[in-house]
C-alpha cells in the first residue's frame, strides 16, 4: 500500500478517537468523518508499519447512520467526531468502545447493562477555554483545529450554552478597547491566553476568567463596571496567570476582578460552590444520572463507611452522605478540597471529612490508622489509578468499589489489577456525558470474592 494510492471498499469499524474503520489488503485504515456502514472510494495518506491512514476521495454508497452535521465547522473542529451520524449509532458505538475495553483490555466478562443516553445532544456544556489570538489586528477566540494548534475564529460551539457566545461577542471588542494583546505561542509573547467560561446548569451563575501570560489587570480595571452592567449574570471574574510555557491552561495565581471567587450551582439536589480551580463534570444533567447509579451500584444498607477517592469538590460522595454511616474525600487540589468542606458544611452534612493529598498516598495512610471503608468511590482523571492506589484500596478490603471513569481503556486495566487481587468486574454501564464527541464515560461494579 502506497500513499495516495485509491481503494473502494466498506467502514465496517469505529476507533476510540472516532475514525472509522475499513480493511484493505489485510492492513486496517482509519479514516475520518465516515460511518459503518459507507461505501467508499478511500485515498491513502499515510502508512504505517500495521496500519495507515485515509481520507475520503468519493463517497460512493453512503451509510444509512448519516445525517447532516449541524456546526459548519465541524470539518475544521476536532471536537466532534459524531455529529454526521445519527445518536443511535454514536450510542451504539460508544457501548462498543466500551464492552472492547473490559473484553480486550481488561480480559473481563462483566455484566454489560445498556449504554445511557443524553435528552440532549447539543448545548450541555457547562465549561469552555477559547484560545484567543489576533487576526487583521483583532481579538478573535475559537478553537484549535483538528491535530493543530492553529486557532480558528468560532464563537458559536454547538456544545457549548449560548450565552457563552453573546458574552464573547460582547466581551472582546471591550478588550480591544483596554489594548489588551493576544498570547502569541509561538514566541511567548502577548498577554491573553485563553478565555475560560463556566456557568452553573441549574444557577444559572457565570464564572469569566481570563488567562494571562502577564497580568491585565491594570489595563481592564477602568471597564470593569461596563463588563459587570453589560452581563449581570457574571458573578465571579477573575484573572489567572500563567506565565509558562505550556499546554496547561490555567495558572497557579488568581486574581478576583469582581464578584466572588466561586460559583454555586446544584447537583443530585445539593448546593455545590465552585473555585475556577475545581474539576466540575461538563454536562451537569447527565452526571447527576451518573452518580444516581453509581449509588444504586454501591448498594447502601445506611451503615456503611464510604470512601470517595478523587473527590474534587465532593459531588458524588455528597449526593451519597445521607445514606451511609460516613463519608471520607480525598482530592489533590487545595482549592477543590475547600470547596467540598464548605459544600458539606452548606447542605448540613455532619458524617463527613475531606483530606487533601494524593489518592493513593492518602489511602496508604488511611490504611495504617486502620479506617476499613466498606464501598470505595474511585474517579480518577484519565490516566486511572497508579498502582499505590490500588493497592492501598486492596488492603483496606472494601466489599464494594465503584469506579467512574472517563476513559474506558485505563478503567478496564485497573480492573483487570483489581481482579488480580480477588475483586471481580460485576457490571459495567457506559453513559453518554459527551455527545457529539468521542469521550464516553462508565460506571463499573467490583465485587470482592466471598
Ligand atoms: N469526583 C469528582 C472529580 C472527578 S475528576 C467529580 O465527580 O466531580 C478527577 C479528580 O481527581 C479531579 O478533581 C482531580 O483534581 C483529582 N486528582 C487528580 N490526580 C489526583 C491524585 N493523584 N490524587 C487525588 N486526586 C487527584
Amino acid at each position: 500500500m502506497k500513499k495516495n494510492e485509491i481503494y473502494q471498499t466498506e467502514i465496517t469499524g469505529m476507533t476510540t478517537e472516532g475514525n472509522g474503520v475499513c480493511h484493505i489488503e489485510g492492513m486496517a485504515v482509519f479514516v475520518p468523518m465516515t460511518a459503518i456502514g459507507d461505501i467508499l472510494e478511500v485515498r491513502i495518506v499515510k502508512v504505517l508499519k500495521n496500519y495507515a491512514f485515509g481520507i475520503i476521495e468519493k463517497l460512493i454508497s453512503p451509510s444509512e447512520h448519516r445525517i447532516s452535521p449541524i456546526c459548519p465547522v465541524f470539518r475544521q473542529c476536532g471536537g466532534c467526531v459524531f455529529q454526521h451520524v445519527n445518536y443511535q449509532e454514536e450510542l451504539r458505538d460508544k457501548e462498543n468502545f466500551v464492552k472492547d475495553a473490559f473484553t480486550r483490555i481488561g480480559k473481563l466478562n462483566p455484566v454489560f447493562e445498556p449504554i445511557l443516553g443524553s435528552d440532549t445532544r447539543y448545548y450541555y456544556r457547562n465549561k469552555a477555554q477559547y484560545p484567543v489570538t489576533e487576526q487583521n489586528g483583532k481579538l478573535v477566540c475559537g478553537f484549535y483545529a483538528r491535530h493543530s494548534h492553529r486557532i480558528i475564529p468560532y464563537t458559536e460551539c454547538h456544545l457549548q450554552p449560548e450565552s457563552f457566545t453573546h458574552i464573547l461577542n460582547g466581551l472582546l471588542p471591550i478588550l480591544e478597547q483596554c489594548h489588551i494583546s493576544a498570547y502569541d505561542e509561538e514566541h511567548h509573547q502577548g498577554e491573553l491566553r485563553h478565555i475560560y467560561l463556566r456557568k452553573g446548569f441549574h444557577s444559572g451563575e457565570i464564572l469569566l476568567c481570563l488567562v494571562t501570560r502577564v497580568s491585565i489587570r491594570k489595563k481592564i480595571n477602568p471597564h470593569l463596571k461596563e463588563i459587570q452592567e453589560k452581563f449581570p449574570e457574571i458573578v465571579s471574574f477573575a484573572e489567572s496567570v500563567n506565565p509558562q510555557k505550556t499546554n496547561v491552561i490555567l495558572g497557579n495565581v488568581f486574581h478576583l476582578l469582581f464578584g466572588k471567587n466561586f460559583i454555586t450551582d446544584t447537583m443530585c439536589g445539593k448546593k455545590i460552590r465552585l473555585s475556577p480551580q475545581s474539576f466540575y463534570q461538563v454536562n451537569t444533567a447527565q452526571a447527576e444520572k451518573l452518580y444516581t447509579i453509581a449509588k444504586e451500584y454501591a448498594g447502601f444498607q445506611g451503615n456503611e463507611e464510604l470512601l470517595d477517592l478523587y473527590c474534587g469538590t465532593g459531588t458524588i460522595g455528597l449526593s451519597m452522605a445521607d445514606s451511609v454511616k460516613s463519608l471520607i474525600g480525598v482530592e489533590i487540589i487545595p482549592e477543590a478540597v475547600e470547596n467540598a468542606k464548605e459544600n458539606a458544611r452548606q447542605n448540613h452534612i455532619q458524617n463527613a471529612e475531606f483530606y487533601c493529598g494524593d489518592a493513593g498516598k492518602m489511602a496508604d495512610i488511611l490504611t495504617q490508622k486502620r479506617i476499613t471503608p466498606d464501598v470505595v468511590i474511585l474517579d480518577p482523571p484519565r490516566k486511572g489509578c497508579d498502582l499505590l492506589t490500588i493497592s492501598s484500596v486492596v488492603n483496606m478490603n472494601p466489599s464494594r468499589i465503584v469506579m467512574i471513569s472517563c476513559n474506558p481503556s485505563t478503567a478496564a486495566r485497573d480492573a483487570a489489577r483489581f481482579a488480580e487481587a480477588g475483586y471481580t468486574t460485576r457490571k459495567v454501564k457506559a453513559v453518554d456525558l459527551f455527545p457529539s464527541t468521542s469521550h464516553v464515560e462508565c460506571v463499573v461494579l467490583l465485587l470482592r470474592k466471598a
